[in-house]
Formats: structure tokens, C-alpha cells, sequence
């Protein structure tokens, strides 16, 4: 910043910072809309950004029970990858990368997308090999991938431990050199603007407490503000996912869990990349303010209260340790949770269901931030034409009965993996 600008944001702060304009208006409810989607977060506020810009729907209102991005979209540690291999999966996040490679462009909002790369670390020959595979196939899909041996990790990573007496030996990783970190605020603020200048109404401090029926069908939402009707009512509520869906008599493969993320204090510049540890659910990068981000396990146990327990900072932490001794004396500053729709084989739900009227955006389990920019292109693409895309064409609620669930194994932890 220039001491220019620096000085007048000073001054105009002085002023009570009257020159400045809403990033996007704060209106009442209007009765109706065609499109009503339930859940500020990132995923529906890039909903209603695609319906009003891809396809022409303008009359659109996001509801949200809190603040924009006060869910998961601000709580999350701000991974962006797309090293999918399973057929459903494989090009969907790849078009999420390619849309998060354009996003401040389009948004004309720095979300301030970091491309720094992230190390899969592999733990055994093993390893090695699902890893190849997964690369082979990221690579036949015109995805980056490279595989890396031990001494080239050492040589990239020396930080971590190598040593005789390692805990979990370090044969390689697979390292994806587009993958990064965006800023997740950013990313709620950049939607939230740009689909509020195509016309979105965008009403925080508002709960969906019920449904309007009519002959079967949903015709709008009750709220805390009233009733809104609606021609379409599209659910993007990450953690309570279930809850909304009770409301309209559907049962889902869900459930609800706390998942909890850390900070230390800020060190010099240390750990460019990010890091996943294969050997625990454990991931490692670093903030612009030098803060080392970390994330762990799931709390085991279901809660929609955003905040953990201690147990899993304890797994967190040795995993950190383990992996690098050198942060053994590093003062935590502080943790946080947010509440994750935990589906049965760790993939998502974009589609239409049973009940007439009603949409879901969901079961985004750990993984969900990278896909915000596709599960709102997919999930607008899905409510405007009444069929998926088909980057989501398997992201079905029925795969479960046809024996198709999208198992992926190795990148995204399962919910019931412990
Ligand atoms: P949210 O941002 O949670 O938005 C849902 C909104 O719905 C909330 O704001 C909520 O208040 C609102 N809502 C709920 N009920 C109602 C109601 N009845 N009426 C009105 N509004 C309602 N993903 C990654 O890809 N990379 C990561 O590194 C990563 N790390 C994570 C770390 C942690 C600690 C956590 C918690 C999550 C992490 N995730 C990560 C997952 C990711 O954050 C989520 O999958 C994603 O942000 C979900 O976005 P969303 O918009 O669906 O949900």
C-alpha cells in the first residue's frame, strides 16, 4: 500500500469511513423469487453468482442464518488441489482449479490464489505405487502430476524428518505444482459482490426454519425474516446439511462432524508448498503472516457445535512432531472448528432430490473449499436446467443403492476411516 492510499484510509476512517460503498446491498426479503438458495457460504453464494451471470436468472435470493463465510468457508485451512483420480471426481475438481486459475479475474476480487504446490508424502513402497497410479491417471487427464523419490523430497523439503529413527519413513510423494491456497474470506466477499452487482439479494442474519408446501411440492422457505416463496429452493448449508433436509422428510447418507484446524505463532518464511502426510491426517502449510496452518483428523463424534476437543489437537500436534521435530517448541496460538457434512464414501451431492422443487449442494466432507467455484457452476448449471452437468453427473444421492459410490481413497480420508 502506498502511503498515499494508507494515509487516506486513515483519514477516511476519521470520517467514519462515509465515502465508502457497501461491497453489496443489505436488503429485506421480497415475497418472491425464482431462485431462494439456503446457505451464505462460499458454495451458494457462487451459486447465485453462475445462475445470474451462465444463465440469465436474476431474480435470486442467498439466505444465510449468519454472516457470509461465518460457516466453513472461513473456517477451513484454504487448500486448493485437484489430484483426483476416480472417474466423477477426476474432472470436476479439475475444472475447479481452472475456474479458481481465472477467479479474481472474473470476480475482479483478489482472492488471493497461491499456486505453491502440495506434496502427497508417501510412507512405504506401497504408497509409492498408489501414488504412481493416481499421478498416471491425473496425467491421462491432462492434469499435473509428478512423482517424486526420496532424496528429491530431501532436497525440496529438508525440514522434515529423514532420520534413522523416524517415526514414518519418507519413501516419496506425489506433488501436484499447480495446487496451492486461496484466501477463503476473499472468496465469500468476491462472490458475494459479484453476484449482488448481477442483482442477488443477499440477506444474512436470516434462518430457513421450515418449507412452504404445495401439493407435494416446495414452493419457498419459512424464515426468521417470514415467508419467502420460491420457484426453486436450492440447500448449500455444508454441516447442516442433514438438518435441512429432515425438514423436507429426506434421509441422507450424512453426518455431521466437527473438524478442527490450528495456528502457531509466525516464523520467518519456512514452509513454501503445502504438505500432506500420508501416514496420518495430517497437512502443514504457511500463512502470509507466518502463522503455520495445520489440520488434522475429524473429531470421532457428531456435533454441529463449532468446536472440537482436545484429543484430536493432542493426535494433531504429534503428528506435526513426527513429522517435524523441528516445530516441537512452536507456541499453538490458537484453534478452531467448523461443522463438515461427512458423506458415507467422502464424495458430494450436487443434484436435484426426490422432493419436487428442492436442490442439494452437500456432503463436501473435509474437501469442499477447493470445489466452491465448480460445485456453484455445477449446482447453478443443475438448478437452471433441471439435469446435472456432467462434471456431476455422479454426485447422485442414488449411488449408494446402484452400488456406485465414489470411493477416493488416498487424498480425501473417509469419514469412517478411524
Ligand atoms: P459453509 O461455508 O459452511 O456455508 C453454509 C452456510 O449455511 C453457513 O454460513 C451457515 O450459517 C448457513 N446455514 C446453515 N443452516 C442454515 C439455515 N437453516 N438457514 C440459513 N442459513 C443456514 N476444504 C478444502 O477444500 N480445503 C481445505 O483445506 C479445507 N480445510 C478445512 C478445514 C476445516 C477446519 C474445516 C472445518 C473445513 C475444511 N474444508 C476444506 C472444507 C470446506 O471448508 C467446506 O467443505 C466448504 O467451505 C463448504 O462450503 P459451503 O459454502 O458449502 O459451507
Amino acid at each position: 500500500m502506498s502511503h498515499y492510499s494508507a494515509l487516506s484510509v486513515f483519514l477516511n476512517a476519521l470520517k467514519g469511513n462515509q465515502n465508502w460503498q457497501r461491497a453489496w446491498r443489505d436488503p429485506a426479503p421480497k415475497p418472491k423469487y425464482d431462485v431462494v438458495i439456503v446457505g451464505g457460504g462460499g458454495h451458494g453464494l457462487a451459486t447465485a453468482y453462475y445462475l445470474a451471470k451462465e444463465h440469465g436468472i436474476r431474480n435470486i435470493a442467498v439466505i444465510e442464518k449468519g454472516w457470509l463465510g461465518g460457516g466453513n468457508t472461513g473456517r477451513n485451512t484454504t487448500i486448493v488441489r485437484s489430484n483426483y483420480m476416480m472417474p466423477g471426481n477426476t474432472m470436476f475438481y479439475e475444472r475447479s482449479m481452472k475456474l479458481w486459475e481465472n477467479l479474481s479475474q472474473d470476480l475482479n476480487y483478489n482472492v488471493m490464489i497461491s499456486q505453491r504446490g502440495q506434496y502427497n508424502l508417501c510412507h512405504s513402497p506401497a504408497q509409492m505405487d498408489a501414488a504412481r497410479r493416481r499421478g498416471n491417471i491425473m496425467r491421462a487427464n491432462g492434469i499435473d502430476a509428478d512423482l517424486f523419490d526420496r532424496a528429491e523430497v530431501k532436497r525440496r523439503l529438508p525440514y522434515l524428518d529423514y532420520s534413522a529413527t523416524a517415526r514414518f519413513p519418507i519413501h516419496g510423494a506425489i506433488f501436484q505444482s499447480r495446487a496451492g491456497t486461496a484466501r477463503h474470506d476473499a472468496v465469500a466477499w468476491g462472490y458475494a459482490r459479484g453476484a449482488d452487482r448481477l442483482g442477488v439479494d443477499i440477506i444474512q442474519q436470516c434462518e430457513v426454519t421450515g418449507y412452504i408446501w404445495d401439493k407435494g411440492k416446495i414452493t419457498g422457505v419459512q424464515t426468521t425474516k417470514g415467508e419467502i416463496r420460491a420457484g426453486k429452493v436450492g440447500l448449500a448449508v455444508a454441516g447442516h446439511t442433514g438438518h435441512l433436509a429432515d425438514m423436507a422428510g429426506l434421509r441422507l447418507p450424512i453426518e455431521t462432524h466437527a473438524l478442527q484446524a490450528y495456528v502457531t505463532e509466525p516464523l520467518k518464511p519456512m514452509v513454501d508448498p503445502v504438505i500432506s502426510f500420508g501416514a496420518a491426517h495430517f497437512y502443514i502449510s504457511q500463512s502470509d503472516k507466518g502463522g503455520l496452518v495445520l489440520g488434522g483428523d475429524l473429531d470421532g463424534y457428531n456435533s454441529y457445535a463449532q468446536r472440537g476437543g482436545l484429543p484430536i489437537v493432542e493426535h494433531t500436534l504429534a503428528s506435526a512432531k513426527a513429522l517435524m521435530p523441528s516445530l516441537s517448541r512452536l507456541k499453538l496460538l490458537r484453534h478452531w472448528a467448523g461443522v463438515m457434512d461427512m458423506s458415507m464414501d467422502g464424495s458430494p451431492f450436487i443434484t436435484k432430490t426426490s422432493v419436487d422443487g428442492l436442490y442439494l449442494n452437500g456432503g463436501w466432507c473435509y474437501g469442499g473449499f477447493k470445489a466452491t467455484p465448480a460445485a456453484g457452476w455445477c449446482f447453478a448449471w443443475t438448478i437452471a436446467k433441471d439435469e446435472p452437468h456432467p462434471d456431476n453427473a455422479e454426485f447422485t444421492l442414488n449411488r449408494f443403492e446402484r452400488g456406485y459410490q465414489i470411493d477416493e481413497k488416498g487424498v480425501g480420508p473417509k469419514p469412517n476411516a478411524h
